[in-house]
């Protein structure tokens, strides 16, 4: 069996950063794991510098297939400042250095391992056990996940449960430890705001012109928000989190509820509960402006990109008639939807009991709960198929550690005991999957 912290140290020292990707070397090394293990692997690429690994052990049949899924690029280190090499692979003080050991190489090892495991105990299990270790998750997918899917769904026939990026490690709120396990994503709307006006000569100012309106536009985005909506995912786990709180905690939680209770609410903590507003509403982020070019000429157009989440279940017309209620009504307001847009807004939980109870024995007194994540992963692709993902990559974290402020940040890094346990929940989790 091999050892999952050297293979993470070896998958970090390869550069992976996306663009431009060039997974191949890291796509090697997990296949190679896999071939030794006499597990069935298959290489599946748009761009040959771009490919795809998908394992199978076979199952009895007595149970739908499984899919485990990975990425093994990563984002760029530019502009940061690292206390160690991000490519490095270091070990200090018990943690692991280097970009990718959270999102997600330290993840797609763990996986790995779980495989090789079960493969080693010669115990068919009840259904097929699939990995996909795909490219290009933090571009869109169009050479991972995507490819995957719109070119090749027979690979995942049958398949009702995905278990991928985001959730499994703790985090603590009122005194009590919770373990999101990602049930559902909100779904990326990028909308386009365009400012028209009277241009003319920069010598000619005029009052109320297009950069005015556009500084009003933004004051406004960033004064106002958009309605509460409770939608099922969030219920679920403010339910949960309700169940195991108390006190001041407790009652916020209640409030949140409350669709007209929940923006005073927010506006009133001054805690992290804050983190939990995008679960709550859709968000708009300013992100890319466009307007004049010659610094004499009054620009007659500005454009706004926003970086637009919406809450799964809702609609686009829904989302952008909030957004015109915020900006107003000079701005021309056009939107396109992501491709895999079919976030389901009720959540398929049936295996949530089995993942949140390997978490429980680790951790008895850790509190499992369902969990919105407010950006998009590579599960939205693989629901186009009809599956329920989950995030789910079990990491006990040191108290105090929080996974968020290091992943695509400075000095991501991963305790290596949390990658041995990981693995170990993994491959205890397939055993049970296999019944
Ligand atoms: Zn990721």
């Amino acid at each position: 069996m091999f050892d999952p912290v050297a293979v993470l140290q070896q998958l970090v020292r390869i550069d992976t950063t996306n663009p431009p990707g060039n997974e191949g070397p890291a796509v090697d090394v997990i296949r190679a794991l896999l071939d030794d293990a006499d597990v069935a692997t298959e290489v599946l690429a748009k761009d040959p510098d771009r490919p795809n690994l998908i394992a199978r052990i076979p199952g009895s049949g007595a149970a739908p297939p499984l899919l485990l899924q990975g990425h093994v690029d990563v984002v760029p280190t530019a502009g940061q400042r690292w206390d160690h090499d991000p490519f490095g692979g270091d070990i200090i003080d018990g943690y692991l250095w280097g970009r990718g050991t959270l999102d997600m190489k330290g993840a797609v090892v763990m996986m790995t391992h779980a495989l090789v495991a079960l493969a080693e105990s010669g115990r068919p299990p009840a259904g097929d056990i699939i990995l996909a270790v795909v490219a290009d998750e933090e571009n869109h997918g169009d050479y991972g996940a995507r490819f995957l899917v719109e070119e090749h769904p027979d690979r995942f026939d049958g398949v009702r449960y995905c278990l991928g990026e985001f959730g499994g490690f703790p985090f603590q709120l009122g005194g009590t430890t919770f373990y999101p396990i990602q049930i559902a994503e909100r779904v990326s709307v990028k909308f386009r705001l365009t400012i028209r006006g009277e241009g003319g000569h920069g010598s000619l100012p005029h009052r109320g012109g297009t950069t005015a309106q556009l500084g009003k536009v933004l004051t406004a985005l960033d004064r106002r928000r958009m309605p509460v909506h409770i939608v099922p995912a969030t219920r679920l786990m403010l339910e949960a989190m309700i169940d195991h709180t108390s006190g001041a905690v407790r009652t916020a939680l209640k409030g949140l509820l409350e669709p007209r209770m929940a923006g005073m609410t927010l506006r009133a903590l001054r805690s992290r509960l804050e983190t939990l507003e995008p679960l709550l509403r859709n968000t708009v982020s300013a992100t890319v402006l466009r307007g004049g070019d010659k610094h004499n000429v009054i620009p007659a157009e500005i454009e706004v990109t926003l970086d637009g989440r919406m809450l799964p279940g809702l609609t686009p017309e829904v989302m952008a008639d909030e957004l015109r209620a915020i900006v107003g009504p000079v701005p021309e307001i056009e939107y396109t939807v992501d491709a895999a847009s079919a976030a389901t807004s009720d959540p398929d939980l049936g295996l949530f009991d089995l993942l949140a109870d390997i978490i429980r024995k680790h951790d008895p007194s850790g509190v499992p709960v369902p969990f919105l994540l407010p950006a998009v992963t590579d599960g939205r692709w693989f629901a186009q198929l009809g599956i329920q993902p989950y995030g789910y990559t079990p990491l006990m974290l040191p108290h105090g550690f929080e996974f968020q402020s290091v992943v695509h940040a400075a000095n991501e890094r991963v305790p290596t005991d949390a990658i041995l346990t990981g693995s170990r929940m993994l491959a205890d989790l397939l055993t049970r999957y296999a019944g």
